[in-house]
């Protein structure tokens, strides 16, 4: 089962049944559109406020 951290709140989320976007030929997870949208309306921000946040967390996990 793949998880992946939601960039926008950090939530853990399953890959399967989360909302999703692709940005740079990456796939992008989220807990619930709210998420996606505040990804896609700044995707560099969200980006690099995670690895401020969270250095060398990989966003994709695969359990
Ligand atoms: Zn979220």
């Amino acid at each position: 089962m793949a998880k992946a951290y939601d960039v926008v709140c950090g939530m853990a989320v399953e890959t399967e049944s989360a909302s999703h976007t692709e940005h740079d030929g990456t796939t992008y997870y989220f807990c619930c559109d709210g998420c996606k949208g505040a990804f896609e309306k700044a995707p560099e921000y969200q980006l690099e406020n995670w690895a401020e946040e969270h250095p060398g967390v990989e966003l994709l996990l695969v359990e």
